[in-house]
């Protein structure tokens, strides 16, 4: 069985992040989607909101599971025996950040893990988190950056 884990801050989830989970689901027997509660990050929604979140909007994928991670995550793949992590790349710009984590993660992890780069569907590479947060609090439409009922909730934050 092949596991693979998809960690992030998900504040919210988005198409965007949707599209890599569909596409890496696939590839893999099973997915793990890690909610990362990361202290240093201020985030909009708790983890356990996020977590809630992503369990709905993941609900069609039976092979995708949603868990939550308080610690490092190369202490969460040895503890659980997975050796992938699933990370999604916009744009040039992603890549030097995301490139120094995936080396430090498999260097400190003395070549545990190994991180797999997807590469965004075209038209959701301009979309993040933190775009979709800034055009809600605006009260402008972001019904095509995100599931109907994050949306909802996105409104209920911002009222
Ligand atoms: P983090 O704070 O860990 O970067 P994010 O929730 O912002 O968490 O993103 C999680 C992962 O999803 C990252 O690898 C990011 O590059 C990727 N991602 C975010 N938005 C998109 C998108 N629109 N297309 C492809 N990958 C994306």
């Amino acid at each position: 069985m092949k596991t693979a884990v998809y960690p992030g801050s998900f504040d919210p989830i988005t198409f965007g992040h949707l599209d890599i989970i569909t596409r890496a689901s696939a590839m893999f027997d099973n997915l793990i989607v890690l909610v990362m509660d990361n202290s240093a990050k201020h985030s909009l929604f708790s983890a356990d909101e996020r977590v809630k979140m992503i369990r709905e909007a993941t609900a069609n994928l039976p092979n995708v599971h949603v868990e939550l991670s308080h610690g490092l995550l190369i202490d969460y793949c040895k503890l659980h025996e997975i050796h992938i992590i699933i990370r999604g790349l916009r744009a040039i710009t992603d890549f030097e950040y995301e490139l120094q984590i995936a080396q430090t993660n498999k260097e400190m992890s003395h070549g545990y893990v190994d991180t797999v780069f997807l590469t965004t569907s075209l038209q959701y590479s301009y979309l993040s988190s933190s775009t979709v947060k800034e055009f809600a609090s605006y009260h402008a439409d972001v019904s095509h950056l995100v599931p109907a009922f994050v949306e909802e909730l996105l409104k209920e934050k911002y009222k």
